[in-house]
């Protein structure tokens, strides 16, 4: 369709042909409209049923809700109309007609259920409240990009089929892999650390990981998408340093380059977080955990923080900030511990006040401390060989991190719910579409 117009662009005076769905049918007697919706917006097309061609009458009117139309005909002024402007059609064709019983309601007038929303994902998107999440998605994962580009570093893409979990053997999703055991991959960590020692350096990855988590919760999904960074001859502050900075580049865009989106999702007071966020010990965050009286028991050192204690600290701070210098104990076997204590890991965590984002850290690159790690965390360094081996030839000390996508447009949207932010999320109930 070479000649095709977008709504937005007719202009009084024009002739055009637009193609969109039909959004609503509004017949007032002698005369009608049809509202046809495009990607762009809306335009009305006036039918005066006396003046007009009755077959082209016909098909205008008679044209199911949704049904896919194209339209050619004069733009014309008109105050009336919702856009100021309206069409006289010369011609209407139906390209592809719709059912006229709908599933779901795009127009909106209708309220449906998440799960009847994510059964019929295609009609749901055609709202364009929820059109404007995934605007926004696509806006933060190119703020992203060009982020990491102007820090130098190299966008990768690693396997998604392995042959060992990385985050714990209970949340991994076994696969056969021409006959043998393989799993989908929980995380990219041992890959990218790989390449941070190949002389790319500095590396980062958007992509898929698989989790079993075993419950249905709103902010966990089974497929999530994570955007990964790491890089050689940097430490765990100055990795924190760069996730402040994609948070805050990633909420600039958004602020600057889409404020329909915004509009449409009903901010009229988009905040892009400013100012260094606060990075608390988790020493410090649990006294002022405890400190607030939220819950129930007092937590004690060594204890992993609830949904009510991040809860809790996240009301208590008001805005993002990290929890640093965590028991070793509760952190994965590649993060490194401080020197003088360990005890005390190099791991760090991003928070946003309703729930945690990041985890990163710095990374072990001693070898014979990694394999330790490994035995300590009940793991045989030998399923590792790929991994470890590499650590005798030439590895840097690297740190980096990871944030799950939809957690980010979660809580930058203020989403009751992770779904809302995939197209076809993935749970314990949900395996199509
Ligand atoms: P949580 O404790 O909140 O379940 P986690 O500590 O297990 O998360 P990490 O292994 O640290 O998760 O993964 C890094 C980031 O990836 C998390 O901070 C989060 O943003 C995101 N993430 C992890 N698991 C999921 C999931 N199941 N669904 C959506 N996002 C996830
Ligand atoms: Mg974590």
């Amino acid at each position: 369709m070479d000649e095709r117009t977008y709504t937005a662009d007719a202009e009084p005076g024009d002739h055009v042909t637009v193609a969109g769905w039909v959004h609503e049918v509004r017949d007032l007697g002698g005369i009608a409209f049809l509202i046809l919706r495009d990607k762009s917006g809306k335009i009305q097309v006036k039918f005066e049923k006396d003046e007009m061609d009755e077959d082209l009458v016909e098909t205008g009117l008679n044209v199911h809700r949704e049904s896919v139309i194209s339209v050619t005909g004069e733009v014309e002024a008109e105050d009336r109309a919702p856009t100021g402007v309206e069409m006289l059609p010369g011609s209407v064709e139906v390209l592809n007609e719709a059912d006229a019983e709908l599933p779901l309601d795009p127009s909106g007038k209708v309220d449906a259920d998440l799960s009847t929303r994510l059964d019929n994902r295609t009609l749901d998107l055609r709202k364009k409240e929820v059109q404007a999440i995934f605007e926004i998605r696509a806006e933060v994962l190119r703020a992203v990009r060009d982020y990491f580009r102007s820090i130098g570093s190299t966008e990768i893409n690693t396997p998604k089929i392995v042959a060992t979990g990385t985050e714990g053997g209970t949340e991994l999703f076994p696969i056969t892999y021409f006959g043998e055991e393989a799993f989908m991959n929980q995380s990219p960590q041992l890959f990218k650390q790989l390449m941070v020692g190949s002389g790319l350096e500095r590396v980062f990855e958007v992509g898929p990981i698989f989790r079993a988590e075993e419950h249905n919760t709103p902010r966990h999904l089974n497929e999530a998408t994570m955007i990964d960074f790491e890089s050689a001859f940097i430490d765990h502050e100055e990795a924190m340093d760069v996730c402040e900075g994609t948070l805050k580049a990633a909420y600039e865009a958004v602020a600057e380059n889409c404020t329909e989106e915004l509009d449409l999702l009903g901010y009229d007071d988009f905040e892009t977080p400013d100012g260094d966020f606060p990075r608390l010990t988790y020493e410090e965050a649990i006294e002022r955990i405890n400190a607030t009286g939220e819950l129930d028991e007092q937590l004690v050192y060594g204890d992993d923080l609830s949904t009510e204690a991040e809860r809790a600290l996240g009301d208590d701070v008001g805005g993002h900030y990290f929890i640093t210098d965590w028991p070793s104990e509760i952190k994965p076997f590649y993060i490194q511990d401080y020197e003088d204590d360990p005890t005390t890991s190099k791991g760090f965590d991003l928070m946003h006040p309703r729930m945690e984002l990041v985890s990163g850290g710095q990374r072990e690159h001693r070898y014979g401390a990694l394999v330790e790690g490994f035995e300590q965390q009940g793991l045989d360094p030998e399923q590792f060989d790929y991994y470890t081996k590499m650590f005798k030839y030439g590895m840097p000390p690297h740190a980096g991190w990871a944030y799950g996508v939809e957690r980010l447009i979660m809580t930058m949207l203020g989403l009751e719910n992770i779904r809302e932010a995939v197209l076809f999320p993935r749970d314990r109930q949900r395996l199509s579409p």
